[in-house]
């Protein structure tokens, strides 16, 4: 067991911290969701620039061969920046087409994702179909050399900003409903796609409802085999619900709140917060769980750099880290009392209305990426070895 860094890992961590120093800074935004977009993707092509986008990719698709020990780095001074790093397209659609994708699509899509020039978006989710996923209706028929795309999708986070569409179709609606699924690559401007958006009770419009309406799109665009589509999407999933990033943005949330109950003075607002004993504990609790946090997000990128593939593990460290951000979410707001409860418009207002926006924004944490009963299913069955429920 090795529990130290080595001297290059220290060294490419200084790096990256130097980077986000001259070109980020601190956001208190999460990098992949809202803020300011154009920020974002002027800060990605920076990242591209200097090959950091997709670092762990092979160098012929626009990567250089990093470590998966580095992206991991990487992956998580970023988040604690709140900063992006390549969205969908360098997470999960580039690392399943590296694994999955014919090489006409790797040629196609893996050096624009890699300099930083698509944004993409997940069609996954259908109004009747989110746990139960295979389930899903939106049909795909085949016509010629093109697919006809009729159906509708919900939740498609991005889809106002993103380029391309990575989407789950039926072609079989007679098989067996894990076999008769499709998984299509679209460009947001083909005819009859169309967007509309829903707002989050935190006030962001982070995600949309997305239709088709007679959408063609070209066979060669198929992702994986016809009907083999869902095989191909847990691979995707996998990657969406890996990553040491959900710890580190719990760290990002809570280390503001902890200087502030240090700093407090006796009149102040914080002093109610290190005059508590509870508070004090909670604290306590919370740099506890994002030290545990991290573990399962170092052991995801532990496993990709002996060339394991991560699976219960992922889920693990996705249902322990999401719901650690709504514990710390709701311990800030406690320990802070009504103040914590303001928006950020409110001149009142404690660390800038934080504690109001991430006790909102982390309730759907432990829904989105698939919610915390299925990654437990996932643990039960695939980690356990239990019979399904
Ligand atoms: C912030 C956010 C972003 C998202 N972004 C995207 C996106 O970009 N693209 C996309 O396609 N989707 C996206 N989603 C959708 C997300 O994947 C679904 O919301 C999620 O899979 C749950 O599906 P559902 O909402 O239909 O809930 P349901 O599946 O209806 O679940 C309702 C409740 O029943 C429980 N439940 C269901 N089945 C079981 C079971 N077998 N055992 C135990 N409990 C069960 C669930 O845990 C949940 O508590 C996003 C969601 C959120 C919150």
């Amino acid at each position: 067991m090795e529990f130290s860094w080595s001297e290059q890992d220290q060294a490419f961590r200084g790096q990256v911290r130097a980077f986000l120093d001259e070109h980020w800074g601190t956001s208190n935004e999460d990098g992949e969701g809202g803020g300011d977009r154009n920020r974002g993707r002027a800060f990605e092509k920076k990242l591209a620039e200097h090959g950091w986008l997709t670092m762990a990719w092979p160098q012929e698709y626009g990567g250089r061969n990093a470590t998966h020990i580095e992206q991991m780095i990487f992956a998580e001074e970023s988040a604690l920046r709140g900063a992006p790093t390549g969205g969908q397209g360098a997470r999960m659609v580039g690392p399943t087409l590296i694994i999955h994708g014919t090489e006409e699509q790797k040629q196609e899509h893996l050096p624009k994702i890699a300099a930083g020039e698509v944004m993409w978006c997940q069609g996954f989710s259908e109004p009747g179909s989110g746990s139960d996923l295979a389930s899903l209706q939106t049909r795909a028929t085949r016509d010629g050399d093109e697919y006809v795309i009729n159906g509708q999708k919900i939740w498609t986070s991005g889809a106002q900003h993103a380029d391309w569409i990575h989407v789950l179709t039926r072609t079989d609606p007679d098989a067996p409903k894990h076999r008769g699924i499709s998984y299509f690559m679209l460009d947001m401007k083909t005819p009859g796609i169309s967007i509309r958006p829903i707002e989050q009770m935190h006030g962001a419009r982070g995600f949309n409802e997305t239709f088709f309406e007679d959408v063609r799109v070209p066979a060669k665009n198929r992702f994986g085999e016809e009907n083999r589509g869902w095989y191909v999407s847990t691979t995707t999933l996998d990657f969406e619900r890996s990553g040491v990033h959900r710890a580190a943005a719990v760290e990002r949330g809570y280390k503001p709140f902890l200087e502030y109950a240090k700093q407090a003075d006796s009149a102040g607002a914080g002093s109610r917060v290190v005059d508590s004993n509870v508070n004090r504990l909670s604290l306590a609790d919370t740099a506890t769980e994002v030290e545990i946090g991290r573990l399962y997000g170092y052991r995801v990128a532990w496993m990709q750099s002996k060339g394991l593939v991560p699976n219960y593990e992922a889920s693990m460290s996705k249902a322990f880290n999401s719901e650690l951000s709504q514990r710390n979410a709701r311990r800030n707001i406690n320990m802070v009392g009504l103040h914590g409860a303001l928006r950020p418009e409110s001149s009142h207002a404690v660390l800038g209305g934080q504690t109001c926006q991430s006790y909102m924004s982390t309730v759907s944490a432990t829904i989105a990426a698939g919610t915390s009963e299925i990654q437990r299913n996932i643990i039960a069955t695939r980690g356990l070895g239990l019979p399904r429920g």
